[in-house]
């Protein structure tokens, strides 16, 4: 489906809780957040007539992300009813890792394509305490076992940090030239917990991307997304870039969201949100209907930089990132 800018809608991201097991301090209070109403939550098969209606109407590529989704039991099946759906000819996920290392090759078997894990420091002690608690050691371990079990292709994601991780930048892009794994950076946010401390730690991917002279531009072959792709000589994977504030990606969003609680959001950064749940619960309306409506109201672009809380009324662990 093609919104009013023209745009080919045709990827969803769906978030299947807002609950956690880390705290980074830019996403997530420390003492967590309140658990939904058991009701509120949509359920496995909610999820999958979703994704079925949302294939009718092209969308063909679904990513499964949170809050923390291997948190929520089950998710293997998940993964294998959504992938079974005529239509849908990929299934990602984006994870903290932490619980990954054991359920990899039941989320291959299920038909998980792609995976993106969250790393924002290579540094165990660091990495501890932007998460508040994390063990590195844990995500390295599933990310070798992704490697070994042919998840292809393994990303991963860094927010940079000025001042805590900017240290680090060539460190990261460096992992390219030994693991075929292709590292991502993204600017942080002023969403939720960020919006607070945006200041203080925003850095440009144009800072980031003079650190890593030698960097050559490469084939975007991984992907569709809004990340610009280089590569070192001869790297065994690639290294991106993601601008959400400073170069805008939105002129090629191809993307809505659904939240746990049954909303889909045509624009990270926009309050428009449209409720499914009474059109799968009580039969009110047609999800195909719903889905158009959203998609009707996907804005030309976002207007992060002129706000001081850009998530509008959900945070980021609320949109699934
Ligand atoms: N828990 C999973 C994880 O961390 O990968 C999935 C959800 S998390 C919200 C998805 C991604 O959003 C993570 O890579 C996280 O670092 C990123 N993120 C969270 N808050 C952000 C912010 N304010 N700005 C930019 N990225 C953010
Ligand atoms: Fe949890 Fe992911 Fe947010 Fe970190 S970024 S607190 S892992 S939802």
């Amino acid at each position: 489906m093609r919104d009013k800018f023209n745009r080919g809608i045709d990827y969803m991201r769906v978030s299947v809780t807002d609950l956690c097991n880390l705290r980074c301090f830019y996403c997530m209070p420390e003492d967590g957040v309140c658990k939904r109403g058991h009701g509120d939550v949509l359920r496995y098969e909610e999820i999958v007539q979703i994704v079925e209606e949302g294939a009718k109407i092209g969308i063909n590529k679904i990513r499964i992300t949170g809050g923390e989704p291997l948190v929520r039991p089950g998710i293997e099946e998940l993964v294998a009813r959504i992938s079974e759906i005529e239509g849908i000819k990929e299934v990602s996920m984006t994870t903290n890792g932490i619980l990954l290392d054991g359920k990899v090759k039941e989320l291959k078997r299920a038909g998980l394509n792609r995976i993106n894990i969250s790393m924002d420091s290579l540094n165990p002690g660091k990495y501890r305490r932007i998460t508040r608690g994390g063990s590195l050691e844990r995500v390295f371990r599933a990310v070798n076992t992704c490697l070994e079990e042919g998840i292809k292709p393994v990303k991963t994601n860094t927010v940079i940090l000025k001042g805590i991780n900017d240290d680090e930048i060539e460190d990261f892009a460096r992992l390219t030239t030994v693991l075929p794994i292709h590292v991502r950076f993204i600017e942080l946010m002023p969403v939720g917990e960020a919006a607070e401390v945006y200041d203080k730690y925003y850095m440009s991917v144009d800072e980031v991307m003079a650190k890593l002279p030698g960097l050559v531009p490469a084939v975007q072959g991984m992907g569709n997304g809004p990340a610009e792709c280089y590569a070192y000589k001869g790297a065994l994977g690639t290294v991106g870039f993601i601008a959400a504030l400073s170069h805008n990606f939105c002129r090629n969003c191809n993307r809505i969201r659904l939240t746990a609680d049954g909303k889909i959001k045509p624009c990270l950064n926009s309050n428009v949100e449209v409720d499914l749940k009474p059109a799968i619960r009580e039969g009110k309306g047609s999800v195909a209907e719903l889905f158009g409506a959203a998609i009707g109201q996907k804005p030309e672009k976002h207007h992060m930089e002129e706000m001081q809380d850009a998530g509008g009324n959900r945070r980021m662990y609320q949109i699934g990132g």
